[in-house]
């Protein structure tokens, strides 16, 4: 397991020698120490990349790119089965879904790689104008040297949907995880130097958000910062990126409704629901947290959700048959516990879950967790709660469940459960969320845009949208035709 920085394709302690403990959240036993790194460290690592980047990195061939990228992808591959385990102990998920992570993480590198060859083909492209005297053309240039800010829920998943596609556009990256979960993002840095990354190309540097996320989101020689994490960080981060004008991307969270109208098959809308809000303990960005369900069917789609939740084995993301871990920390047990005592006080009705599973009595757990009837004003509809915890509300017609589901400060994801494919598609284009999903909650693509409106976030990320984000497009155009075009040499 690594523990230093990785910077300039060297290992380094924080340059004050500080540590910051890395616990396992199942059993609340320290597993680890990496650097507690500040602005110094920063300061270094936005140094190599800027070399790196200058010093060449930045001319290579997108078929070179892609060869590393291909290099990364084999070498995450070939260390699946650890990285999965290290991420359960580090963050908590069941190991299969870890191994779900880690296999998209290498699918991430490969994607890119071939976009990376792509782009090979398009630098030049002609663009057709209308006029006989001109020709032009576009070729896409790499943003720069970018500053990478990443949370933990998906620890490894995440850095693969930042690092991948800033490499394949000719970028260099400063990549700092989430205090909370840096151990596979070290573990990258490693595969990547196995693989002859040139050095400072990557650099991965841990600390906390106020010692190193914030330097490296105001350092003047990052020219692209990319940050997924909450909106009150956020806004930071954008005030900082506004300092210089810095490109930026901004993931941020979500409230994300499902409705579920009552010509749905109610298996399925059981199905999707459950695992909408209780896949990777409900710590999921895109999580579809509000239920709506039309009146006529909520009494047994209710009951259904209660049923199916109470049966969900909650314990160490290790041992076989677990569904749902611990949450990420103390902290975070806290906030949601806190969330749910908030819940209960405001009148809402307590169909299932609740607190600490009874048979767990260490580690950050917290029971799957459904609540009827919340007030429309209540914190736990209105804002993000981030863990095991549905809240279900009635409607009585595509009207007001539209306007229900869109009633929200965020805008990330939305989710609809019908037979009736004509009302698909008129929900599908009013819903205000950056992905719709119908008939299910969840799948991703890395084919597919991924990201929000209002305060979900700026920009797109996976697919074509993630590589355009690291790339600044450049238009040459070239005076073709003989003689004065000018009006005033003409004149
Ligand atoms: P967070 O905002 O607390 O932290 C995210 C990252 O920002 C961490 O690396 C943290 O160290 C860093 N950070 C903290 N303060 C900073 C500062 N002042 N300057 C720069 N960096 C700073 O979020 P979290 O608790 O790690 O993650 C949970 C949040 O992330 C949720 O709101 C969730 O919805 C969101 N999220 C969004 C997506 C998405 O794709 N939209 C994906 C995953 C998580």
């Amino acid at each position: 397991m690594q523990s230093q920085n990785y910077i300039g394709g060297q290992w380094h302690d924080a340059e004050q020698n500080r540590q910051l403990d890395v616990v396992n959240p199942a059993t609340e036993e320290l597993i680890h120490r990496v650097a507690a790194s500040d602005a110094k460290d920063i300061g270094r690592a936005v140094g190599a990349a800027k070399a790196a980047f200058e010093g060449g990195w930045r001319r290579t061939s997108g078929r070179e790119r892609a060869g590393y990228l291909r290099a990364i992808a084999q070498g995450i591959e070939e260390r699946l089965d650890a990285l999965a385990r290290l991420e359960v102990r580090d963050n908590g998920k069941p190991l299969p879904e870890a191994k779900w992570d880690i296999e998209d993480t290498a699918g991430c590198f490969a994607y890119y790689a071939d976009l990376a060859e792509e782009l090979d083909g398009r630098q030049g492209e002609p663009i057709a104008l209308p006029s006989d005297d001109f020709e032009a053309r576009v070729f896409y240039e790499p943003a720069g040297v970018c500053g990478q800010i990443i949370p933990w829920n998906y620890p490894m998943l995440m850095a693969a949907w930042k690092v991948a596609p800033a490499l394949a556009a000719g970028c260099a990256s400063v990549l700092k995880p989430s205090e909370l979960t840096p151990l596979t993002a070290l573990e990258l840095a490693a595969i990547a130097d196995a693989a002859g990354l040139p050095a400072g190309v990557l650099n991965v540097v841990t600390g906390t958000g106020a010692e190193a996320g914030a330097p490296l989101s105001a350092h003047p020689d990052v020219a692209k910062l990319a940050f997924t994490g909450s909106v009150p960080t956020g806004a930071r981060v954008m005030a900082a990126a506004a300092q210089d004008i810095k490109n930026i991307s901004l993931e941020l969270g979500g409230k994300s409704p499902i409705l579920v109208f009552d010509d749905a098959d109610i298996e399925a809308a059981v199905e999707w629901v459950m695992f909408g809000i209780f896949w990777n303990q409900g710590e999921v960005c895109s999580a579809t947290s509000r239920l709506l369900v039309q009146d006529g069917i909520a009494p047994r789609l209710l009951d259904r959700l209660a049923e199916e939740a109470a049966k969900i084995s909650t314990g160490d993301g290790m041992e076989d048959g677990v569904l749902l871990g611990p949450l990420v920390s103390k902290g975070q047990h806290e906030k949601v516990m806190g969330m749910i005592e908030a819940g209960a006080a405001s009148g809402a009705a307590l169909l299932t879950g609740g607190g600490r599973p009874q048979h767990l009595n260490r580690g950050y757990f917290v029971a799957p967790t459904i609540f009827v009837d919340p007030p429309e004003d209540a914190p736990i509809w209105r804002e993000e709660i981030f863990g095991p915890v549905l809240c279900a509300r009635t409607f009585r017609d595509e009207r007001e469940a539209v306007a229900r589901a869109n009633d929200s400060p965020f805008g990330l994801a939305a989710a609809i459960m019908s037979s009736d494919e004509a009302r698909i598609e008129r929900i599908v284009r009013e819903l205000e969320a950056g992905i719709v999903w119908v008939n299910c909650s969840q799948p991703t693509f890395v084919e597919a845009p991924w990201g929000g409106m209002k305060k979900s976030g700026i920009g797109r990320e996976l697919g074509r949208w993630g590589l355009e984000n690291y790339l600044e497009a450049k238009q040459v155009t070239t005076y073709v035709s003989a003689g004065p075009w000018a009006w005033y040499l003409k004149n």
